[in-house]
């Protein structure tokens, strides 16, 4: 069979000495026209006939499933050279010797239908209406196109009828239930001797079945990822403390860390005990989608006491300099960020990027190791003065006695233009009891000029008026006095 491959191969050009006959195709079974008629194999270079090859007889060419038979045109001229009138007479002698031949029977019926004797085809031919009779639906179909072809439809439909009890598959054929189709029509037979044609389900029913076990796995998947959530609790203490969910467990952190819990999504109430004490009301929530798309996180920071990092980069063959960013986030007891690649994990060296010019941006959070004062001076360094301030300020109430930020507290304070910042903070501090000496003289320093010195002294005179025997506040008010300032330079 011709085959052509990206527009090369062979392929049959032309036709000649065309022969057409209703029949039924013996590849596929299917009723057809068949065809039968001269043509050339040709070699083709993008379906352009270039070299001409064999010259071709094809036999019952079949329209449905394109096979047939096929001959060298020599072959078969040969073959009808050697049949001088054709086959015809055989088959007749064949008959005659034994009459109840039935390949003969067709043979010749065949050749009588084509001559139009139908009476005489379907006198040969009546023995394939037998059940037991061997199954050649192709000649009684040609049997019924020829009573057809003659207009004689009642005839044709009583074979079509009989066919199609005995073949059920035909009945389903498109082109033989045209054929009857087109007998009915003529008769005006007010019912069809066809079945319902039968709407093939299976393709149908297996897509249903995939798309349903695609949805069923699909909507399970997303169910359980909102069954499974992770909480990440964390805590910056030294202490031990203990976060509690109600029906869902506790968790006990000894020292700075974290520690995971496995809860499905809702709204719920955390207690946090030991180092400090809280109650975090919090919600975890994800629309349908996200929950397939994102990858969201959700911490619970006990007494807002761990230092948390979000920073983000960008991967590409040739990296931006400078791309990515990085948030520290503290002293609120709940964070939730959206979109985490690597929660608490550090960023691979590299991934796997589409083409050298994509650039791809990931994020990742975790508990900044370092401390405070790195972070402190990392954002100052970038300028980020009221973040820098903020995250002082929550160190100093984390622990009142490291003062070791203080100093660059002040200086960053005064060198942004945000004094008040620093005054309400200190006003704040020097509230604490005991009282934090570094506090006070911070808090003395912003207020010793000549404006607010009077105000100063009649506050610590009145602190002192109430406490008399503090030595802290001896020592502060002293510091106060023109006389006591070399000794409060001393005691720096
Ligand atoms: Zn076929």
């Amino acid at each position: 069979m011709p085959t052509t491959y990206n527009g090369i191969g062979t392929r049959y050009y032309g036709k000649k000495n065309q022969e057409t006959r209703p029949g039924i195709c013996e590849h596929c079974g299917r009723a057809a026209t068949l065809a039968s008629y001269d043509t050339r194999l040709w070699f083709v270079v993008l379906l352009i006939p270039v070299i001409p090859l064999e010259r071709k007889r094809i036999l019952d060419y079949c329209p449905h499933c394109t096979r047939h038979r096929v001959f060298s045109l020599k072959e078969w001229e040969k073959l009808k050279a050697g049949r001088p009138a054709e086959a015809l007479p055989f088959y007749q002698r064949a008959l005659a010797l034994n009459p109840e031949l039935p390949e003969a029977k067709v043979a010749v019926g065949l050749d009588l239908i084509k001559q139009g004797k139908l009476e005489e085809a379907h006198q040969l031919l009546r023995f394939l209406e037998a059940p037991e009779a061997f199954p050649n639906p192709g000649a009684l179909f040609a049997l019924g196109c020829g009573y057809q072809k003659a207009n004689r439809h009642r005839e044709a439909l009583a074979l079509f009828t009989l066919l199609a009890g005995r073949f059920p598959q035909l009945s389903q054929d498109k082109a033989f239930r045209a054929t009857v189709k087109k007998s009915e029509a003529a008769t005006g037979a007010a019912s069809s001797a066809l079945p319902p044609r039968r709407v093939n389900f299976k393709p149908a029913l297996g897509w249903a079945v995939a798309v349903v076990v695609a949805l069923i796995v699909a909507f399970g998947s997303n169910y359980s990822i909102s069954r499974n959530r992770t909480l990440h609790l964390v805590s910056g203490l030294d202490q031990t403390l203990t976060v509690a969910v109600a029906g869902h467990g506790s968790v006990t952190l000894n020292r700075p860390g974290r520690r995971e819990l496995q809860l499905p999504e809702g709204a719920y109430r955390a207690t946090v005990r030991g180092a400090a004490t809280q109650a975090v009301d919090f919600v975890i929530t994800a629309s349908f989608f996200d929950r397939w798309f994102k990858k969201p996180v959700w911490v619970l920071n006990a007494g807002g006491s761990g230092l948390l990092l979000v920073e983000s980069t960008v991967y590409g063959a040739s990296p931006t300099e400078g791309a990515g960013g990085y948030r520290f986030h503290f002293g609120e007891p709940f964070l939730f960020v959206p979109q985490v690649d690597y929660p608490f994990e550090p960023f691979p060296k590299q991934i796997q990027v589409d083409s050298q010019s994509k650039q791809v941006g990931k994020s990742r959070i975790d508990l900044f190791p370092a401390g405070p004062a790195p972070a402190f001076y990392g954002l100052a360094a970038d300028g980020r003065m009221a973040e820098a301030l903020k995250l002082a300020e929550w160190a100093f109430r984390q622990h009142p006695e490291d003062t070791t930020l203080l100093l660059p507290y002040l200086g960053l304070a005064q060198a942004g233009q945000r004094e008040a910042q620093a005054r309400k903070f200190l006003a704040e501090a020097v509230q604490r009891r005991p009282i934090g000496i570094q506090w006070h003289r911070a808090y003395q320093e912003l207020r010793s000029n000549r404006k607010e010195l009077p105000a100063l002294l009649a506050e610590y005179d009145a602190l002192l008026k109430a406490d008399p025997e503090n030595s802290a506040l001896l020592y502060l008010r002293g510091r106060l006095c023109p006389s006591g300032s070399h000794r409060a330079a001393a005691g720096r």
